[in-house]
């Protein structure tokens, strides 16, 4: 499963984490916004740094700063490596809104 990196497109997370790393496949789409805070992110599109021979390191990360979160089920992350918070779990809100981008997207 790939490592996506993201960031925040303005300034720093409200809970602290600018840049954080979730591994989810491609056919998931990507994050719009931060599951903690709803400020926009980005994918960060340049290589994840944190590999080793046998694939990307959440260990190695995590000694970088960097929390990596693995997509438990949809609106729903959990920690693999990091200082982050052990569990992310949008809203039924937060998902609903992310439904509704989703499906916007192809009329953009
Ligand atoms: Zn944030």
């Amino acid at each position: 499963m790939p490592v996506f990196e993201y960031e925040h497109l303005d300034g720093e997370c409200e809970l602290g984490e600018h840049r954080f790393a979730i591994l989810h496949s491609v056919g998931e789409g990507e994050l719009r916004f931060c599951p903690w805070c709803g400020k926009d992110v980005r994918r960060v599109v340049s290589p994840v740094q944190f590999r080793t021979r046998s694939g990307f390191s959440a260990a190695k990360a995590a000694k970088h700063g960097l929390t990596t979160w693995k997509r438990a089920r949809k609106g729903e992350w959990e920690k693999v490596d990091g200082p982050g918070v052990d569990g992310i779990i949008s809203s039924e809100e937060d998902r609903a809104a992310l439904e509704a981008e989703t499906q916007a997207e192809p009329d953009r």
